[in-house]
């Protein structure tokens, strides 16, 4: 099966002077990963209008920062591209919508809430505009599940749809007790008529495959009582065991599985969020393979009996919330 790609160079303009984690070579790395899969690649849109997802004042603060050269916070750099590129991130997901395609973008988006930095985040985490967002908002698409399987909270996403019913987030990180942004608990469940819609679920510290596959069964269960029209990825991948920024360890075992949830999906698109060094290449691999329905047997990688203990406590609890809205 052949995988649509929506790329362009133009993705790396956006880099800083001083060394960043979060840099232009994280597009090699992509790429690399596409290798053997046949691929058709597309161009991005250059979108006019990011204030349907974000404030006028915050686009414009992108753009006065961006003319300048500035930090927008300690974690978030801007050049003088960083406001265009950033319109064509959101382009490349709105056309990924369009092709069932997958966008590999920078400046990553998931951080990025109505007003900038969301649900009392202390920065932006890297992010700019909130690309997996955009399709929905410009489209008013319905009935939408996004998948957010970045080690990081996507608490900028969540913020953009907290009050929104047609729009189920579940987003799957590691403990923000112990990593950036410090919020994304399981009694985030959404408000109004989209209370349930909101699902966070907790991985600890050095926790592996093991645990991601007891959340599957939930994930599904969930996905069948909502009936999404689409599926939206927001794919990072930095929860791969040593990819840098996160205490996961997390393998191809896991990325593939993900991919297979949105194998059989008539309309689904996928975003680039985090990952910065063998994730962005063996997980992405991974996570294609499953998505594309490529027959393997990855082995599960196993956390300590320690740590699944306190994985299977945050369970209990995420179960307790969960069912007073999904049939788990
Ligand atoms: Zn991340």
């Amino acid at each position: 099966m052949k995988i649509e790609v929506i790329y362009d160079d133009i993705y790396k303009f956006h880099s800083s002077k001083r060394y960043h984690v979060e840099n232009p070579s994280r597009l090699e790395k992509a790429l690399s990963a596409l290798k053997g899969f046949e691929v058709r690649f597309t161009k991005p849109y250059k979108i006019e209008d990011p204030q349907i997802i974000h404030s006028e004042d915050y686009v414009n603060l992108v753009r006065k920062s961006s003319e300048l050269e500035d930090e927008l916070d300690a974690d978030t750099y801007t050049n003088k591209k960083t406001y265009e590129v950033a319109l064509y991130a959101l382009g490349g997901a709105l056309k990924a919508l369009e092709v069932n395609g997958i966008a590999l973008v920078r400046p990553p988006g998931h951080h990025a809430g109505i007003n900038g930095k969301a649900l009392g985040a202390p920065t932006l985490g890297f992010c700019i505009f909130n690309n997996v967002a955009y399709p929905i908002k410009k489209l008013r698409l319905k009935r939408v599940a996004i998948i957010d399987f970045d080690v990081h909270y996507g608490n900028g996403t969540q913020e953009i749809f907290y009050d929104d019913p047609e729009v189920l987030h579940i987003d799957i990180h590691q403990d923000p007790r112990t990593i950036y942004p410090g919020t994304g608990y399981p009694d985030m469940v959404g408000k109004g008529e989209a209370e349930g819609t909101k699902v966070n679920l907790l991985i600890p510290p050095l926790g592996g495959d093991d645990l991601y596959d007891e959340l599957f069964p939930i994930i599904h269960s969930i996905l069948d009582d909502f009936r999404p029209s689409v599926l939206a990825f927001s794919a990072g991948f930095d929860a791969y065991k040593n990819d840098g920024l996160a205490s996961l360890n997390v393998t191809e075992y896991t990325y593939y599985n993900f991919g297979r949830l949105g194998m059989n999906f008539p309309r689904r698109y996928t975003v680039l969020e985090g990952g910065y060094s063998t994730g962005l290449v063996n997980g992405l691999r991974a996570f294609l393979e499953g998505l594309t329905g490529i027959e393997k047997d990855y082995r599960q990688f196993k956390s300590s009996d320690s740590v699944k203990s306190r994985f299977m406590n945050y369970l209990s609890e995420e179960r307790n919330i969960l069912r007073k809205y999904w049939s788990i």
